[in-house]
């Protein structure tokens, strides 16, 4: 009897700007356009990080990391993702797998994931081949269609071993 396991989803969206760069799973990504936030603005992470602590049902990321807090201004959503992990950690849970789509019009993401999926192995302490990143435009429909946003979905399932 497995009465240990959780499953969370996470969604996040952010508005594209000339002015920034796209970080996505950890990594820099060449593009026009990036994603304007308080943080560094990693769509996809901050989707795994809601993901983990509604699994967990520990809130979300706008309780944990306030975005009118002047310590999370421009940070690096590694060290978010890390914090997150630190808190379900703490309350026994290890991470499954992930599963995850990146909706974006532009560019095409698909010959980064490998390096996705290599910086966030590491923080969350699961192999590469257990962090699923897929991408997807929306044919042109809609906001992300008309490259005024990204978007990003995720779902974990996490474990409590007795
Ligand atoms: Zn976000």
């Amino acid at each position: 009897m497995h009465s240990g396991y959780r499953i969370g989803f996470g969604y996040d969206v952010h508005q594209l700007s000339q002015s920034r760069k796209l970080i996505l799973g950890g990594i820099h990504i060449p593009s026009e356009k990036g994603a304007i936030a308080h943080s560094d603005g990693d769509v996809l992470i901050h989707a795994i990080c809601d993901a983990l602590l509604g699994a967990a049902c520990l809130g979300d990321i706008g309780i944990h990391f306030p975005d009118n807090s002047s310590q999370f201004k421009d940070i690096d959503s590694k060290l978010l993702l890390q914090r997150v992990i630190e808190l379900i950690v703490a309350e026994g849970f290890s991470i499954v797998n992930i599963d995850s789509t990146i909706s974006l019009q532009r560019p095409k993401l698909k010959d980064f994931i490998p390096e996705m999926q290599r910086a966030l192995a590491p923080i969350l302490n699961i192999n590469s081949n257990s962090i699923s990143i897929k991408a997807t435009t929306t044919e042109k429909l809609g906001f992300i269609g008309r490259e005024e946003g990204i978007s990003a979905h995720a779902i974990v399932l996490i474990e409590k071993k007795d």
